[in-house]
């Protein structure tokens, strides 16, 4: 048995792929501490793993997520100083065998380098290069005009980077090895058919599991009774850029009156009732259980959250991916590529546009044929089982029993 910490970043996205990763681990004998937000305490140490909070201290939160890149980048920074500062000598005292992080936070590559030990860096986006970047030129110079007009946040990124080189005698890093964290052994919640270019990637260090997915506790009722015969679409655009009145109310329109029925998540910072009447065909919640919701799915309407894009196709659904920020106009991108879906605009979409992708998806099996094939992809890639794997022959190599 060995000792391993885990650093996650605090978003739905990022916890919930580690969570079958952790309780199989633990299962295998491994003692994890996990260190979160109190929000996710339940759903971790259901893993059995051992919670450890943040603190009330801790200077990142759910709601930064939504942040622009430089920005978001700086308050990262910002996270691993605090980190360093207040809770190293602890995680020091645990005395780990290895690291395991969330590839969001620099703090856990850190932490692996100050303390000699192994790291596994968890990765529940794309991965990107500068040629998947190129693939969106639009989506690529909106970042980069975004680090060149909140130049100040980089540049103080890169001057908290340097200060904690010299304070923990760390290698230098620049902004890129800051946004990317690579870990000795990398394990990427996606399959090599879905990940573009996966062959520029080194097959050592880079490991394509699949989607983490095992039945998840249920924290959220919800009333399966009243779904019906007719073809369900899953609306959601995730935990995080979700605040959309606008959106949801196109959709009502959409989809009103029509034979399909409609679960739809707000989240929950839009309130129901300001989205006036909601048509009798539709189920709208805050959040729902989505991985029961979609296996009921006939097609699933999504911002193209990695997560909600690899659980839809685990289970065969097809897409129509309205992107709203971060690596989702890539993963949009790949959606079309590879026949499992359809993008719209986020700026131009319409009801009649999300109606319209509708009516083809459900006309031309293609779509549904697509994402079964992808789906296989995703689900012999292995998931948390492989994860598991890998992650033990790893740190045996490293000599750790
Ligand atoms: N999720 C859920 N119920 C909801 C909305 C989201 O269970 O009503 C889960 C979803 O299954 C996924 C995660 O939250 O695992 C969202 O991650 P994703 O990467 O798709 O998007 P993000 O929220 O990070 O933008």
């Amino acid at each position: 048995m060995s000792t391993v910490v885990f650093f996650n970043y605090p978003a739905y996205g990022h916890i919930n792929p580690t969570l079958p990763i952790v309780t199989e681990l633990v299962r295998r004998g491994e003692k994890v501490f996990y260190y979160a937000l109190e929000e996710f305490q339940s759903a971790i140490e259901y893993t059995g793993a051992i919670f450890r909070s943040h603190g009330k201290d801790f200077p990142f939160h759910l709601t930064n997520a939504e942040l622009s890149t430089a920005m978001s980048l700086h308050c990262l920074l910002q996270t691993s100083q605090w980190v360093l500062d207040n809770l190293l000598q602890e995680v020091r005292a645990i005395q780990p065998d290895y690291i395991m992080y969330d590839a969001f936070c620099p703090w856990g590559r850190y932490i692996g380098e100050i303390l000699r030990v192994p790291t596994v860096s968890m990765i529940s986006g794309l991965l990107m290069n500068s040629r998947i970047l190129c693939g969106v030129p639009s989506a690529t110079l909106e970042v980069v005009s975004v680090f060149i007009k909140k130049y100040k946040y980089t540049a103080r990124s890169q001057a908290i980077a340097n200060a904690l080189s010299k304070k923990y005698n760390l290698q230098r890093s620049n902004i890129i090895d800051l946004l990317l964290n690579d870990g000795m052994l990398n394990i990427v919640y996606t399959s090599k058919a879905f990940q573009p270019l996966s062959s520029s990637f080194d097959q050592k260090h880079f490991k394509f599991v699949g989607p983490s997915i095992l039945p998840r506790p249920q924290t959220h009722h919800f009333p399966f009774e009243k779904l019906g015969e007719k073809p369900l679409i899953y609306i959601s655009l995730g935990t995080i850029f979700n605040k959309k009145a606008a959106f949801y109310r196109a959709c009502f329109e959409a989809f009103a009156d029509t034979d399909w029925q409609v679960v739809m998540t707000i989240g929950r910072h839009v309130c129901r009732d300001s989205l006036g009447p909601i048509p009798s065909n539709f189920i709208v919640r805050e959040f729902v259980p989505q991985l029961e919701i979609l296996q009921r799915t006939s097609l699933f309407i999504t911002h193209g959250g990695m997560n909600s894009v690899s659980e839809a196709l685990y289970y065969n659904v097809p897409l129509v991916v309205v992107p709203q920020s971060a690596d989702q106009p890539w993963i949009a991108k790949r959606v079309v590529e590879l026949g499992v879906g359809r993008s719209l605009s986020p700026r131009r979409v319409t009801a009649k546009s999300l109606r319209r992708a509708a009516e083809k998806i459900f006309s031309q099996p293609a779509y549904a044929n697509a994402a079964a094939s992808v789906g296989e992809s995703l689900r012999t890639a292995g998931g948390y089982k492989t994860a598991a794997d890998e992650i033990l022959n790893f740190k045996r190599t490293h000599g750790i029993r």
